[in-house]
């Protein structure tokens, strides 16, 4: 029988577990609580990862075929219980109802994809150079897996690993982030009722992140670390998991360059740039941080655009209608605040929004003229704020559009054919769109270069994160 999907535990070897310490999760549109959840320590994380490793080979030996099955029994319950999850994904990131919904089915197009790409991990025979040696190659999972996720996709940045890493043969053991654990939670009951063994997926909720992550990534028995999250704990996750030399996949910051050039069509590049930078409140890897537009439509992009943000309506993610929630949190706030204040000193044109709003909500903004120098242009801002610069020539845009040690996502417009092969091969980034504002889905390559990551998500690619090569030399 279904059991409900709001539940107040963690989950640690098949069972779901409290903690007589526990912590509030907030509604970050309404700064009430909406539950507590167990504030667990180093020494459960521990327990899970010795349990993850006992149920690795049992897990591993299963024929492919089986393993495949219950990652698709996965995606059927997801896909039953598509309404619960979104609703409890907008209690606690914000998210509008809408576009949490959205997220169901993206993070879930993730289990469908890796429940078939798992039947073709291949191996080759590899042709001989000599006689008397026959070569040939298999895939085999890596073992434990430790996965550390952000609040702002709180259901397809655990699926987008989760799924390829269990169709591998891989175990699983998950530290979400803690103002999004409820869904990471009514997950684990899904996986539970697909009839996943227990150990190979579980989930260790707590404050502590530091010294979770710290145990995680260098225990000698967690061979591998999937994180995505900034770059700085990026950094700090590497840096700890050297010492044991372990696998690492990294989904880090982005800064991402929006460029408009003369000869694009205004209206598509609007439509981009809202889809581009609105989702989430803005709260996106790949969100445009920069716009870069040519100085002959300079103008009446910013116009138009300025009239496309106007329309855009605020407020709690549950409430019809509603495009735009509220940041995450306080801090996250502060830093939109801070980053409009530093442009507008410099020099920046508010051409709509620039305010915060009630509780942790704040206006879609547009700013034009700003200097090369706002901290706008070097950070993610991660709030609903569009900064417009200009440029005359294409290098130029070019040279602007790296100037950034992020290298995740970016975008251009352009009709002209010549051009968009041009810049789409000269721009440093993982990712880029050409003519259009939204790139990821389940059978695309996700992911960053320079300090945007290590690894890729989705696609043919995205289980060899989590499979090791072996090479087989038979002599005669
Ligand atoms: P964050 O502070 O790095 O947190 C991400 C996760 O790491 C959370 O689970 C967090 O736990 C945990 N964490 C924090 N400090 C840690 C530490 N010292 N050791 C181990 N774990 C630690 O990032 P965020 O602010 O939540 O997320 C936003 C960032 O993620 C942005 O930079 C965004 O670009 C990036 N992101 C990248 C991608 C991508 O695919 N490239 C996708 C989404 C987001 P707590 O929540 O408990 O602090």
């Amino acid at each position: 029988m279904h059991q409900p999907l709001f539940i107040e535990q963690a989950y640690i070897d098949g069972k779901f577990v409290g903690s007589k310490h526990t912590f509030q999760v907030i509604n970050p549109a309404t700064g009430k609580s909406i539950g507590q959840i167990p504030d667990l320590t180093v020494a459960d994380t521990k327990k899970a990862i010795i349990a993850a490793d006992k149920a690795w080979k049992p897990w591993n030996s299963l024929p492919v075929g089986e393993r495949c099955t219950l990652v698709r029994n996965l995606y059927e319950l997801i896909r039953k219980h598509k309404d619960e999850l979104a609703r409890i994904m907008t209690l606690e990131s914000g998210k509008p109802l809408t576009e949490s919904l959205v997220e169901v089915d993206y993070g879930n197009s993730f289990v469908e994809w890796f429940s078939e790409e798992g039947k073709r991990t291949y191996g080759e025979t590899i042709p001989a150079l000599k006689s008397g040696i026959h070569l040939s190659t298999i895939k085999q999972s890596v073992g434990v897996v430790a996965a550390i996720t952000p609040w702002n996709f709180p259901l397809a940045m655990i699926t987008r690993k989760l799924a390829p890493a269990l169709a591998a043969g891989c175990t699983f053991i998950l530290k979400p982030a803690s103002q999004t654990p409820f869904t990471a939670i009514a997950l684990a009951r899904l996986v539970d009722e697909a009839g996943i063994p227990k150990g190979v997926f579980q989930v260790i909720t707590s404050k502590d992140s530091q010294g979770i992550g710290k145990e995680l990534s260098t225990h000698p028995l967690v061979r591998k670390i999937s994180f995505t999250g900034s770059t700085s704990v990026g950094r700090s996750l590497m840096e700890q998991a050297a010492g044991t030399i372990k696998r690492v996949s990294f989904e880090l910051g982005g800064n991402a360059p929006f460029l408009v050039f003369d000869d694009a069509d205004i209206d598509k590049a609007i439509a981009g740039a809202i889809a581009g930078k609105f989702r989430n409140s803005g709260q996106t890897c790949v969100a445009v941080n920069r716009f870069y537009v040519q100085e002959g439509i300079y103008s009446a992009f910013a116009d138009k655009l300025t009239a496309a943000v106007k329309k855009l309506k605020v407020g709690d993610g549950l409430k019809k209608g509603v495009q735009v929630g509220p940041l995450i949190n306080p801090a996250g706030l502060e830093k939109v605040q801070e980053h409009v204040q530093d442009a507008v000193d410099k020099g920046a044109v508010v051409k709509t929004g620039g305010k915060a709003l009630k509780g942790n909500f704040y206006e879609p903004t547009v700013l034009t003229d700003v200097a090369p120098n706002s901290l706008l242009a070097q950070e993610e801002t991660f709030g609903p704020v569009c900064a417009l610069f200009s440029f005359s020539t294409e290098e130029e845009a070019i040279r602007l559009a790296n100037d950034t040690p992020f290298g995740l996502a970016a975008y251009f417009y352009s009709e002209n054919i010549h051009r968009c092969r041009r810049v789409a091969e000269a721009l440093e980034a993982g990712m880029v769109g050409i003519n259009t504002g939204m790139v990821s889905n389940a059978s695309a390559p996700f992911g960053g270069i320079k300090q945007s990551g290590i690894g890729r998500e989705g696609s043919r690619y995205g289980i060899d994160e989590y499979l090791e090569i072996k090479y087989l030399c038979y002599g005669e």
